[in-house]
């Protein structure tokens, strides 16, 4: 800080000149010629940042008008780039790029401004206007008479910036303290203010002051973009993602810095910072980068994470580890406590909070929290088909852990000896997210199993990664106006998604779409769902009887789990409606006899049958780090067995075939993995197949005519997506043989 009088007495008039004038492009005409005075320079300018754009605007007047010029913050003028490394700068031949490029490798002379005025430019003196940190300007002095800036000059312009940098703060209100506006928002005093400045560590400091001091994120976030004088962005995942150069900078200097490259629909890149000050830590992103224009803007430390796909770090209910950091996770000494600790205390309803945000965060389909004898509760999830340890709860809290989301899902707490199941929902970016709870009673203790239900609308068709073929065929059968097609596979190899992207694609306002559902998962507009329940007797074959009578078109009946279904299904797609249904079977041609064995009649089930679409889910590589090899003497054994010898060369793979394999990074938590993919065998009923359905041939010749139509196996299918490079031969294996 300027606290002693300045030393020259042009100095002293010129902070005069300061303290006459509250604003400060009032006072500049009268500055203006004394700094000019003070160098014995021709011309200045002085930039101002402005916040919530990331450029600087020089505003002088000429007459009566005030003219604007605009730099960005970035090497492309000697103005941006003081700006982007707060260090002052000497520039005694604006005109000689080799001198620029050694100062930085991409920093340039605007030159336009000189060919426009006819002046030219012999040296500059650049200093960055600061205070409390925080760049708040730039000023450039032009010319010097004589000869070039020197050292003198140097230290002479540092003070006088140092009093523009007090002026501009009250102009632009900035603040002392990253935090002082919350004081000023009468949200905290100023001893709370300095009691947490005590801590040094912005992290720290801003869990202490949402956790102890219940202030809400968007006001620190807030005091912060005050402070910092750039925008302030939220954890928007729907907004924001990371951008793609991310990956050029290594994402654990990333994660130790608080600072992420996000981009936002349009790839617009934003340099998301903790502290934005941090001029040095920008230059080296600026320069991994290697792009000219981007934003700055200030965010929260475990927003930053997030963005970064750290999973443990979150909003709104506080960090994971935090939480158990208060909770205490010394397993032992707490073990005399459980029964006092109740389950509305703040840390076990954060707890609750945590688990299920980090959950969806991850997209998760289930939570099981398992207690265990004598040992810490694991919280383990299912993520893309395989359950994961996420993290571990105190014995201590088991019960308290239990209670509450018993208590979020109307379920009675005190009974603990029988399972009950029910249901929650919870708010997450402002979307609600529906869960079923079912808790079981466990020699150790009660348990819990949560379902997260999908949320949102369908996948559209196209994103089901069918092969050409498939996808072909599947719109010509969804196409017809009557018949019926049938999902087939296992729990959970995602035939509710693969219905409700056929439907989604039939969903048009001239069609009267009915779906007798268990449970409803996905909604769409214009599709009248129902939710079916058997406990009270309302069953799919009611559901069906009741859509018959109310002038349907396409009907979806979530499962032909029974003989009557299965009939009721046939007779409504004979009779000029479309169905679809589910079925759990292993293969397409196997749904056949199947239904043949339910007793239908096998001339009106080949009638009314349009296709069967047999599918499982296997992982796919995660893109970030999937690694590219090429496929060895065994490899190319296998894919053959597994493809079949007689079909091989239809793969048309040529001499060298690059595979991939999963390898492991931080975007996949080390798995290699990351999502899923359909598999999928799709048998189209043409006339042959029709004759061996009628005679009710055996599976095995059901499929070899099905193969000869042109159908190929889960296996088959499978193969094809190691070849393209979406999964690898262990995935292919896992799935197993078709045969
Ligand atoms: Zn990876």
């Amino acid at each position: 800080m300027f606290d002693s009088l300045p030393s020259s007495p042009l100095l002293q008039s010129l902070q005069a000149q300061l303290k006459e004038y509250p604003n400060l492009m009032a006072a500049y005409e009268k500055l203006e010629p004394l700094i000019l005075q003070a160098f014995d320079a021709a011309r200045m300018s002085l930039f101002q940042k402005r916040a919530q754009q990331q450029d600087l605007v020089a505003r002088f007047k000429t007459g009566q008008e005030t003219k604007e010029i605009k730099v960005p913050i970035s090497p492309a003028s000697i103005a941006g780039y003081v700006a982007m490394s707060q260090q002052p700068l000497i520039i005694n031949d604006p005109y000689d790029d080799e001198q620029l490029s050694s100062i930085h490798q991409r920093l340039r002379f605007d030159k336009k401004f000189d060919r426009a005025s006819q002046f030219k430019t012999e040296c500059i003196l650049c200093i960055p206007v600061m205070n409390a940190g925080v760049m708040m300007g730039v000023m450039q002095i032009i010319n010097k008479n004589g000869a070039g800036f020197d050292q003198k000059d140097l230290e002479t312009g540092m003070q006088i910036a140092e009093m523009l940098g007090d002026k501009f703060r009250y102009e632009l209100g900035g603040t002392k303290n990253p935090f002082d506006y919350l004081v000023l928002r009468g949200l905290t005093t100023e001893n709370v203010i300095e009691d947490v400045a005590k801590l040094n560590n912005t992290r720290a400091i801003v869990s202490k002051l949402t956790t102890e001091f219940r202030i809400p994120e968007n006001e620190i976030g807030n005091a912060l973009s005050v402070h910092y004088q750039v925008p302030f962005i939220d954890y928007l995942p729907d907004t924001y993602h990371m951008y793609q150069s991310n990956s050029r900078l290594n994402l654990s200097y990333l994660k130790r810095n608080f600072v992420a490259v996000i981009a936002d629909a349009h790839e617009n890149a934003t340099v998301l910072m903790a502290e934005p000050n941090n001029a040095a830590l920008l230059m080296e992103i600026e320069s991994a980068l290697g792009i000219d224009s981007y934003e700055i803007a200030v965010g929260l430390p475990t927003h930053i994470l997030k963005y970064l796909g750290e999973t443990s770090a979150g909003s709104g209910p506080g960090d994971m580890d935090e939480i158990l950091d208060e909770i205490g996770t010394s397993g032992e000494e707490l073990e005399d406590q459980s029964d006092e600790m109740a389950e509305d205390a703040p840390a076990v309803v954060r707890l609750v909070s945590r688990i299920l945000h980090d959950a969806k965060r991850l997209n998760a389909s289930d939570i099981h929290i398992d207690p265990e004898k004598g040992a810490p509760t694991r919280v383990r999830m299912r993520v893309d088909g395989v359950v994961r340890d996420i993290n571990q709860v105190p014995a201590s809290h088991h019960n308290a852990v239990i209670a509450r989301i018993k208590i979020m899902s109307s379920l009675n707490i005190a009974e603990k000896r029988i399972p009950q199941d029910g249901k929650l929902a919870f708010k997450m970016s402002g979307q609600p997210v529906e869960v079923r709870v079912a808790t079981i009673p466990t020699v150790a203790g009660e348990g819990v199993v949560m379902r997260i239900l999908a949320t949102g609308g369908a996948m559209p068709i196209e994103k089901m990664n069918l092969s050409p073929r498939n996808m072909n065929m599947i719109e010509a059968m969804i196409k017809k106006p009557h018949g019926i097609m049938l999902v087939v596979g296992p729990t959970g190899s995602g035939k509710t998604t693969t219905l409700h992207a056929i439907l989604g694609y039939l969903n048009t306002p001239d069609k009267k779409i009915w779906t007798a559902e268990d449970p409803v998962e996905i909604t769409q507009p214009g599709l009248q769902q129902v939710q079916v329940s058997p406990k009270i007797g309302f069953t799919f074959a009611n559901a069906l009887r009741a859509f018959l009578r109310a002038d349907p078109d396409i009907i979806l009946i979530g499962e032909m789990r029974d003989k009557e279904t299965a009939h009721a299904g046939i007779e409504a797609s004979l009779t000029g409606h479309l169905v679809l249904s589910t079925l759990h079977t292993n293969s397409a041609p196997e749904t056949i006899t199947r239904l043949l064995d339910l007793g239908l009649d096998p001339v009106n089930f080949s009638d009314a049958c349009v296709g069967i679409l047999a599918q499982r889910l296997i992982r796919t590589l995660c893109g970030s780090c999937r690694e590219p090899y090429q496929a060895n003497e065994d490899d190319i054994a296998f894919l053959k067995r597994q493809y079949g010898a007689e079909y091989f060369d239809e793969l048309e793979l040529g001499e060298n075939i690059t595979l991939h394999r999963a390898k492991g990074c931080d975007n996949c938590g080390d798995t290699g993995y990351k999502g899923r993919t359909g598999v999928h065998e799709l048998l189209s009923m043409t006339n042959e197949l029709r004759a061996l359905v009628y005679k009710e041939a055996a599976v095995s010749k059901m499929k070899a005519q099905a193969m000869n139509d042109g159908m190929r196996t889960l296996t088959q299918d499978a193969i094809l997506k190691v070849v393209k490079g979406d999964t690898d031969i262990p995935q292919v294996q896992i799935l197993g043989g078709s045969d």
